[in-house]
């Protein structure tokens, strides 16, 4: 592919994401790249959902063939929230730290056996031809009641990783991609470039 456009503001983001496509892209940009992106409002009931809005306002105001993912925390005891919430669970702009700190505040009594989560991705791919393609990503883990390490962002620290004994943070960044949410899709997307 020539030209691929990635709906985000977040240079990290769209520089990870340029990795995982290294050899399949010629060239990548993101929002940051074009004057007056639009700024999509994330109003969908689903990550599918929002990151197909992403992705469509993405493709029409460029031309050109885009992705786009939403991700969250899916935490059993809550019914799933705070799901596509996630960014905001303390509030509007909410930083991550208010983030973990809300949801502490929601697990307070709820006993280790039933902290159970998970991080989900949805990734969107719409080509301007009129392609539409989602791929998904799940890891699950359990809600520690304290933060440990110092990798990773958003509620990582919190995040025990199902079978590794170790919180999110406290992976390599390498092992994060291997095993995260967004890491899974992100190699199905590689998969059906190839
Ligand atoms: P976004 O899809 O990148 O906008 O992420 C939405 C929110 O979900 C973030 O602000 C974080 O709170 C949370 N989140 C998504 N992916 C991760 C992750 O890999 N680690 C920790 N938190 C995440």
């Amino acid at each position: 592919m020539k030209e691929l456009v990635i709906a985000t503001r977040n240079r990290g983001k769209m520089k990870e994401i340029e990795a995982f496509l290294a050899g399949l892209v010629e060239r990548v940009t993101c929002a940051a790249d074009f004057e007056a992106f639009p700024e999509t409002v994330e109003d969908g009931a689903t990550f599918e959902a929002n990151a197909l809005k992403k992705a469509r306002e993405a493709m029409k105001f460029t031309g050109l063939p885009a992705l786009a993912d939403d991700s969250g925390l899916v935490v059993d005891a809550l019914d799933g929230r705070p799901g596509v919430y996630s960014a905001r669970f303390a509030g509007e702009g909410a930083d991550d730290a208010a983030n973990n700190r809300t949801l502490l505040h929601e697990l307070a009594g709820v006993s280790p056996e039933r902290r159970q989560a998970a991080f989900v991705c949805a990734l969107a791919f719409i080509s301007p031809e009129g392609e539409e393609k989602v791929f998904y990503g799940r890891v699950g883990g359990c809600i520690l009641a304290e933060a440990r390490g110092e990798g990773g962002f958003g509620y990582d620290p919190l995040f025990l990783v199902d079978g590794f004994g170790r919180t999110m943070a406290e992976l390599s960044v390498d092992e994060k991609n291997r095993i995260s949410h967004r890491g899974q899709a992100l190699r199905q997307f590689r998969e059906y470039l190839e």
